[in-house]
């Protein structure tokens, strides 16, 4: 789906509000709006004429309510066909995914998506296809050996002084890539046992001093069970920084309340990995939940999957990655799509990543430029790919080649 001119005006509008000059209007001063003139939750024009003809009897409270939105979740192909026209390639996938990865969309997201072609990037993300259904010889259930590294239950021990903390396996929406459809949208909930064996696990480990918090979609948990998370993982001694990894800005942005925001703000240095895969996934609502999150003192950093027909390529990359400086998200990894079962219509070679990568550094700003990685089929973690800019190099000098292809020379000696 491409941005309209209307959600574009609105963009912008958006921009404006929140105190950023405008880029037609050189030297401006900036239209500054005391913080409680800021709308708490937005809902654009799209969201209201989408409500208004699926759920005529719904108030905007309850549209913004994020606990109304999971209930109305689309889960079945007959919600899905009221909405919006399924090809026979969805219809197949749909009715075939017994024992996999879940079909899970929010209204908000719904709302995106519903007039869209069959191969808009949005509708791609969270609508399966028949090729789902494909398993190549390379895939792997769980191609990163996550079971392997895994000391207790829903800790991953891979890196050393770090720990992923997979806290639940519910997501708001259900992304067709996920690393971790083997496990995400199942019912094996954690236990309260099983929570304080994880803890137990970081508090014997003295050399973690990073937990980052992941699932499925930790916000996807009520404010009172994030806060004992965090407030027992923060009270471990050595742990310095808590991150968590969450796809709900772009799918679920009416979760940032004011009152997870207030929660989120006593376990700080707190970082969020925020999970993007195309510019259209940043509506106003989507921006003004970042806002939030950034005027809540939030580190933000985005993750990106590199997908075929979805996002890989230089502008749209580029766009994307400029939307998301413009509301305080860093561009933190670009993801080589893992193997998982399923993922073949989805991933392009290596060398289109670097190809991206290449058409971005010197570019645009280096704020602008992820790290492409691949994350090492078998669990050998995440390996940094660049560009060849090194040319020759040896004791007494090293060749390279800038951005523009001229060669520079540096001493060694
Ligand atoms: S939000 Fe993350 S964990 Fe959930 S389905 Fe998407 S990629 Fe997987």
């Amino acid at each position: 789906m491409s941005t309209n001119n209307s959600e574009a005006t609105t963009l912008h509008a958006e921009s404006r509000l929140v105190g950023c000059s405008s880029d037609e209007e050189p030297g401006a001063k900036p239209l500054v709006f005391s913080q409680n003139e800021i709308p708490n939750q937005l809902v654009s024009p799209r969201s209201i004429e989408f409500m208004r003809r699926y759920f005529p009897l719904t108030t905007t409270e309850s549209w913004n309510d994020w606990k109304w939105q999971l209930r109305n979740a689309y889960t079945g192909i007959e919600d899905l066909r009221k909405i919006m026209k399924l090809s026979d390639k969805e219809v197949m996938a749909i009715n075939n995914l017994k024992g996999r990865l879940p079909l899970r969309i929010t209204p908000y997201f719904a709302s995106l998506i519903y007039k869209s072609k069959y191969s808009d990037p949005l509708r791609r993300n969270v609508v399966p296809v028949v090729e789902e259904l494909l398993q190549h010889n390379t895939e792997q259930p769980d191609p990163l050996h996550e079971q392997s590294f895994s000391p207790v239950r829903g800790i991953v021990h891979r890196y050393p002084d770090r720990v992923l903390f997979t806290v639940t396996q519910v997501c708001s929406s259900y992304c067709r890539y996920c690393t971790r459809s083997h496990s995400v949208g199942r019912l094996d909930k954690l236990g309260r046992q099983d929570f304080e064996k994880a803890f137990a696990y970081i508090e014997s480990h003295k050399e973690v001093r990073d937990v980052l918090i992941s699932g499925g979609d930790p916000l996807t948990l009520s404010d009172e069970t994030l806060d004992f998370i965090l407030s027992r993982i923060r009270a471990i001694e050595h742990v310095e920084m808590i991150r968590i990894g969450t796809r709900v800005p772009v799918v679920l942005p009416q979760r940032i309340t004011d009152n997870l925001i207030g929660i989120l703000r006593k376990y700080h240095p707190l970082f969020l990995s925020l999970h993007f895969s195309h510019p259209d996934e940043i509506t106003t609502e989507c921006i003004n939940a970042c806002n939030k999150l950034a005027d809540g003192g939030f580190p933000l950093g985005s993750q990106t999957v590199l997908l075929k027909g979805i996002n890989d390529n230089i502008p749209v990359m580029k766009d994307l990655m400029h939307r998301l400086l413009r509301m305080r998200v860093r561009p933190y990894y670009l993801y080589q799509c893992d193997l998982i079962p399923g993922s073949g219509h989805f991933r392009t070679t290596v060398k289109k990543g670097l190809e991206i990568i290449k058409g971005l550094r010197g570019y645009t700003s280096g704020y602008a430029v992820p790290t492409f990685v691949v994350d090492a089929p078998g669990g050998g973690g995440k390996i940094p790919l660049l560009p060849d800019y090194v040319v020759e190099h040896d004791d007494d000098r090293i060749v390279l080649r800038n951005y523009k292809g001229e060669l520079c020379e540096y001493p060694e000696k």
